[in-house]
C-alpha cells in the first residue's frame, strides 16, 4: 500500500495525478504561518522537490500559528527556512527539501522560479508579492497568492497567460502603510489553515494537471462573520502592463536597500559589503548585551537596542520604523 493511497483513491487526483505530483518541483516563498501550513501539506502530499525560502528567524510570538516551529526553535533563534527544512525532512523523507535563508528579490527569485513547476505565496508583504507576480509571469510559472490577517483572508491562483494576475486584480502595488497587518490587527490560527488549505487545494489541481476545476476568481473568507465569497473577473485586465505588454516594472526595479518590515517596528537593511564573520561578531557583542547565535545569524539584545545580523549580510533592527535610525543602531554595534 502506497503512503499516498488515500490521495490516489480520490478521483480528482488518482494514480496518474499522484505520479505528476511526485515529479513536481515546488517553491514556497516565505515560511511564516501560511508558508508553514503550505510546505507541510505539500510535503505530506508527496511532491518531488520542495524549496522553502525565508528571510526571518523564529520568535516566541510565531508559535501560536506557525505550525512547523517549536519552543526550541524560538529559544535558539533558528532561521525559519532551516528549522522548516529539518522538520519537513522528518515529515517526508521521500521529498527533496531545501531551505534557503534569504530575502526574496527578483534576482534571487528568477532562477528559483524557473526551475519550479509552481510557486506558493507564504509571504506577508506586497513588496515581495508584486515582484513574485512579475517573475512568475515572465517565466510562465503559475503561482498561488494567499494572505490573511485578523480572521479574514484571500486566495488567487494565477496561471500566466490564462488567468488574471495579482496586478490585474489588485491594481498597482498598494503603499507600504496600506491596510492592516498581523502585527497591528493580530491573526487567529484557523484563518491561516483555511487560506493555506485553499491555496494547497489549488496547488494540487495545478500540479495534477486539473486546470478544469481551478477556482475562477478571488476567494475571500471571514471566519468571524462567517462570510465566504468568490469574485470573478472575466479574464485578464486589458490595462495590466505585466499581462498585456510583458512589462515587469516590479521585477525590474532595484531592490530597496532598506525595507520597513510591515507593522513590526523593525527595519531590514541590506549591505553590499562582505558578509560578517558571525562567530567573531557574536563573541564581540557578548560584552555589550545578550547574544544568541548560530551558523546563520547573531541576535543581540540590550536595553537600548535589539538587532539581528545574518550571515548573508542583512540586518534586522527592531524598535524603529526609521531606516536612518536603524542604520545608526547597526553602525553603533557592528560598524558601518
Ligand atoms: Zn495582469
Amino acid at each position: 500500500m502506497s503512503r499516498y493511497s488515500r490521495q490516489e483513491l480520490f478521483a480528482g487526483i488518482g494514480r496518474e495525478g499522484q505520479t505528476r505530483l511526485r515529479q513536481s518541483r515546488l517553491l514556497v516563498v516565505g515560511c511564516g504561518a501560511l508558508g508553514s501550513a503550505l510546505a507541510e501539506t505539500m510535503a505530506r502530499a508527496g511532491v518531488g522537490a520542495l524549496t522553502v525560502v525565508d528571510r526571518d528567524y523564529v520568535e516566541a510570538t510565531n508559535l501560536q500559528r506557525q505550525s512547523l516551529f517549536d519552543e526550541e526553535d524560538a529559544a535558539l533563534a533558528r532561521p525559519k527556512a532551516t528549522a522548516a527544512e529539518a522538520r519537513l525532512r522528518r515529515i517526508n523523507s521521500d521529498v527533496t527539501v531545501r531551505g534557503l535563508v534569504a530575502d526574496v528579490d527578483a534576482a534571487l527569485a528568477d532562477p528559483l522560479v524557473r526551475e519550479a513547476d509552481l510557486v506558493l505565496d507564504g509571504t506577508d508583504n506586497f513588496e515581495t508579492r508584486y515582484v513574485l507576480n512579475d517573475v512568475c509571469l515572465r517565466a510562465g510559472v503559475p503561482w498561488v497568492y494567499g494572505a490573511c490577517v485578523a480572521a479574514h483572508g484571500v486566495v488567487l491562483a494565477v496561471r500566466p497567460g490564462q488567468s488574471p494576475c495579482l496586478r490585474c486584480v489588485l491594481g498597482e502595488k498598494p503603499a507600504a502603510a496600506w491596510g492592516e497587518t498581523c502585527d497591528t490587527a493580530g491573526v487567529v490560527a484557523p484563518i491561516v489553515q483555511v487560506v493555506a488549505g485553499i491555496q494547497a487545494g489549488e496547488a494540487l489541481k495545478l500540479l495534477a494537471g486539473r486546470f478544469d476545476v481551478l477556482v475562477d476568481g478571488l476567494v475571500t473568507a471571514d471566519l468571524w462573520s462567517g462570510t465566504f465569497d468568490i469574485a470573478g473577473f472575466g479574464g485578464r485586465a486589458p490595462w495590466c502592463p505585466s499581462c498585456t505588454e510583458r512589462r515587469f516594472d516590479y521585477a525590474d526595479a532595484p531592490p530597496p536597500s532598506a525595507a520597513v518590515l510591515c507593522g513590526r517596528e523593525a527595519v531590514q537593511l541590506r549591505s553590499d559589503v562582505t558578509p560578517p564573520d558571525i562567530a567573531a561578531l557574536a563573541a564581540r557583542l557578548r560584552a555589550a548585551g545578550e547574544v544568541v547565535s548560530n551558523e546563520y545569524l547573531v541576535r543581540f539584545r540590550a536595553p537600548e537596542a535589539e538587532l539581528v545580523i545574518f550571515a548573508d549580510g542583512r540586518a534586522i533592527v527592531k524598535g524603529t520604523a526609521d531606516p536612518a535610525r536603524a542604520r545608526a543602531v547597526l553602525a553603533r554595534y557592528v560598524g558601518a
